[in-house]
């Protein structure tokens, strides 16, 4: 399965995946309910978390095991553990707060397997076919594009998902159901969905002793979905998974899918629950449905890719696939809705040299000739400044920004720390790093680089009040995963700082600026500087100060001076203040302020960030993985 999504439990002999409550206590009921017998399972509400089932007094307790931001992970109120193993050992030693030790483990029977979410696997396989298939993409950028973008993948196959389902059967009538429904196994709960109209309403078809029952399934005008009286989803899929779960009004829940016709899935398992001793079942894992997803084709993506502009329209994507959709005759909510461009949509989310036909020039020297410069500025610096142009190339002119060397300057240093820059920016590939297209001499020394049209993070934030807190989390944790490229090639940034991280689309952020950056040898782990040059000192960590000692941890400070700015809508940081006052500051173990819109969860990451100890200061493994965290979190 996603290499992302390794269980930090499926190696415990006790832990069941995701059963329910009332599967928990039907098994430990099963070991007789002895006092301090538990099992582990997955929490169904808190993402990652688990759920400890403990048998006390003939009754079963369930208690909630979060998994806390730093990754570790607590019974509310409790010690924070590194792994459920270790909470587990814990509490077999102390009650702290439980009804009593954990004392026996319930172990799963022979041939049981954690249990599997009934939809996260096949979620996860939609997803990686899907984008795929669409942008074309495998390996880091497939990888990437999944971790930094999951919640809008997900909203995107979820509204055409159910199609690739077994128990939908498309625009047939209520006899054909029926009549399919009949075929084959009677088994009770056996059920499919058909399509009613085109105004988004369908129908469930279930099973129950030999009859089939008819539930309308209607669409509100949020474009939720509903059963008359019952509770309201956004999609078919999550309709079926709940009723498949509880009864909840339903004469019973829903077991099996009735296959299509010609299909060989007839016994394909669907329930969550987990096959009790005695009960012969096929798992879903197991199941057909799995490996049918390998024939599924997508809407593909045209060969066009967008420049990323904010809200375009529709019309000016035809290769976008929720267009597509929309074409077909989607209906309700979906009309209405048009997405916005993913970084996947770009021109720069790949290198143009990751095209085959694309040869990397030698030496990294562009052909003057096939670059032509606009008027006008990007921006500008001590260095010379920074123009639009296009690079003429195999499969037509791209956009670039070009760093253009005053040339009147002949002052040499100038011009190494230009290619010092060229030289870190040549050897790193990632899609949220503003990548080199090449450098140039001629009428001046010019560096080529990816375009990133809207420009430092910092600015574009202090002109769009509107950019909502969910889309500054998205953008940071863009830059935490380039943060992490970077910390894992041993490269250290220098620069850090709102000012230079550069967006392609409001969606989509790339680091910038390498001119401090240094590579890391085999055996340092940071870098010495000579002496205090024009630093960039409220970005700096204390050992950079105090020692002149850089490291990726010191980098991780100034990510968290970068997340001040971004929720502080590019405000400058420490205010007012000079770089000697900001030093005495953080030395008296004073810290800024949480932002007035940012939300707790980041403030602390922020703190962590300013741990003053190197050492106990979080690197960007972990920093990346607690913001990705909150990130899916609150994109639910
Ligand atoms: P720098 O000295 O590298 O920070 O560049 C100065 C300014 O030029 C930046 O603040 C941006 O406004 C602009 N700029 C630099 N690189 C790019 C790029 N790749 N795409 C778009 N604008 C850029």
């Amino acid at each position: 399965m996603a290499s992302n999504m390794t269980n930090p439990a499926n190696h415990l002999p006790y832990f069941f995946g995701n059963i329910t409550r009332e599967e928990a206590e039907e098994y430990l009921m099963q070991g007789a309910a002895s006092d301090g017998l538990y099992l582990l399972r997955q929490s169904r509400n808190y993402l990652g978390g688990f759920a400890l089932s403990l048998a006390h007094g003939r009754k079963v307790h369930h208690y909630t095991i979060e998994r806390e931001l730093s990754g570790s992970y607590a019974i509310a109120g409790g010690k924070s553990h590194a792994s459920p193993a270790e909470l587990i050992n814990y509490h077999s030693e102390e009650a702290d707060g439980l009804i009593c030790l954990l004392r026996k483990p319930f172990n799963r029977p022979p041939g049981v397997q954690p249990k599997t979410g009934p939809f996260e696997d096949l979620k996860e396989n939609l997803i990686r076919e899907y984008v795929k298939q669409t942008w074309n993409l495998q390996g880091h950028a497939l990888e990437q594009a999944i971790i930094s973008q999951k919640p809008q993948l997900e909203k995107l196959i979820a509204t055409t998902a159910h199609e690739k389902m077994p128990w939908f059967h498309g625009r047939i009538s209520r006899e054909e159901s029926e009549h399919r429904i009949l075929i084959g196994s009677r088994s009770n709960g056996k059920f499919l969905i058909r399509e009613r109209d085109n105004n988004g309403s369908y129908a469930l078809c279930l099973l129950n002793d030999g009859k089939v029952l008819h539930y309308r399934i209607d669409r509100d005008k949020t474009g939720k979905l509903s059963i008359p009286d019952g509770k309201r989803f956004d999609t078919l899929w999550q309709l079926v998974e709940h009723y498949s779960y509880k009864p909840d009004g339903l004469l019973r829940v829903l077991t099996i899918p009735c296959p299509q016709l010609g299909s060989e899935n007839d016994n394909v398992v669907f329930n969550s629950r987990l096959p009790l001793p005695g009960t012969p079942s096929k798992s879903w894992a197991g199941g057909g449905i799995i490996s049918r997803l390998k024939s599924y084709t997508f809407p593909k993506a045209g060969s066009k890719k967008l420049q990323g502009t904010i809200g375009h329209s529709p019309d000016e994507a035809p290769f976008n696939p929720y267009v597509l959709q929309r074409k077909r005759g989607l209906t309700g909510a979906e009309k209405g809705d048009q997405r916005e461009a993913l970084p996947m949509d770009t021109e720069v989310y790949e290198s143009p040299y990751a095209d085959p036909d694309e040869i990397k020039p030698k030496n990294v020297t562009l052909d003057r000739k096939l670059l032509t410069l606009e008027e006008g500025e990007l921006g500008s610096g001590n260095f010379g400044t920074v123009k639009k142009g296009f690079y003429r190339m195999k499969k037509g002119a791209k956009p670039v920004a070009v760093k253009i060397l005053k040339n009147e300057s002949n002052d040499p240093a100038i011009k190494d720390e230009l290619l010092r820059e060229a030289n870190v920016m040549q050897q790193l590939d990632n899609p949220y790093i503003v990548r080199m297209i090449g450098i140039c001499e001629a009428e001046a020394w010019m560096l080529v680089m990816e375009m990133a049209e809207l420009g430092p993070l910092n600015k574009f934030l202090q002109k769009n009040r509107h950019v909502t807190e969910r889309n500054i989390t998205e953008l940071v944790h863009q830059v935490s995963m380039g943060m992490k490229y970077l910390e894992e090639n041993n490269f250290v940034h220098r620069d850090l700082a709102a000012r230079n991280v550069l967006l392609v689309t409001q969606h989509y952020a790339k680091i910038s600026d390498f001119g401090l950056s240094k590579a890391l040898s085999a055996d340092e782990n940071y870098y010495k500087a000579q002496s205090h040059g024009k630093w960039p000192v409220k970005w700096y960590a204390p050992e950079c100060m105090n020692f002149y000692k850089f490291s990726s941890k010191s980098d991780v400070w100034s990510f968290g001076v970068l997340m001040w700015e971004a929720f502080s809508y590019g405000q400058k940081p420490y205010k007012g203040m000079k770089g000697g006052e900001v030093a005495q500051m953080i030395e008296r173990g004073e810290r800024m302020e949480r932002p007035e819109v940012c939300p707790t969860e980041v403030y602390d990451l922020m703190k962590l960030c300013w741990t003053y100890n190197v050492e106990d200061r979080p690197g960007f493994v972990a920093v990346e993985l607690r913001l990705r965290n909150y990130y899916y979190d609150i994109s639910h």
